[in-house]
């Protein structure tokens, strides 16, 4: 069931989200709904807090692989890089913000395995950081120097007719939404 995400403003957004005591029937069709919510938003990650749901759990979906992370730690982090990124709780808009190039990390996966994604670098990496902040209650937006870094992004189906209307101009892609 794809459940409406929540916006900049709710407070649920801004809770230290709670960890994960049990993995039952009812997380498990939490996380069949946040992958259904992820996919058709479209989003590239999406944490329980984006659906109102204060517990650390978050799916990404990076290159067609679906990740699921139930209490999840980064254990190492290295480098640093900037990216542009862009949030399905803040809609319309993007900024470019710094995050750390490589992350491990240590969650449990759906069936309550203990799993170790190693070394992570790219869209995983960033996607890893940007959900885990959502557990803390934190959004990207709140790693910008000023507000003034933000950008305000034509909607997705607009920039997409763009896209293909100018298939030969170079454009860099839109920032992720995650
Ligand atoms: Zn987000």
């Amino acid at each position: 069931m794809i459940r409406p995400i929540l916006v900049v403003g709710n407070p649920v957004l801004r809770q230290k989200a709670k960890r994960v005591s049990q993995i039952d029937k009812s997380i498990q069709r939490l996380i069949d709904d946040m992958i259904e919510t992820m996919k058709a938003a479209p989003g590239v990650g999406l944490a329980a807090p984006q659906i109102g749901v204060p517990l650390r759990l978050a799916v990404i979906e990076v290159e067609d692989k679906i990740t699921v992370i139930i209490n999840p730690e980064i254990v190492k982090s290295t480098g640093q890089v900037e990216l542009d990124e862009g949030c399905l709780s803040v809609p319309g808009f993007w900024g470019r913000l710094e995050r750390a190039e490589r992350v491990s990390v240590k969650a449990l996966d759906r069936n309550g395995k203990e799993q170790r994604i190693r070394d992570a670098d790219g869209l995983l990496a960033q996607a890893l950081q940007h959900e885990i902040d959502h557990l803390d209650g934190h959004l990207y937006i709140d790693r910008l120097d000023t507000l003034d870094k933000l950008q305000r992004s034509e909607p997705l189906r607009k920039r997409e007719a763009d896209a293909r209307r100018d298939s030969e101009a170079a454009e860099e892609p839109p920032a992720e939404e995650l």
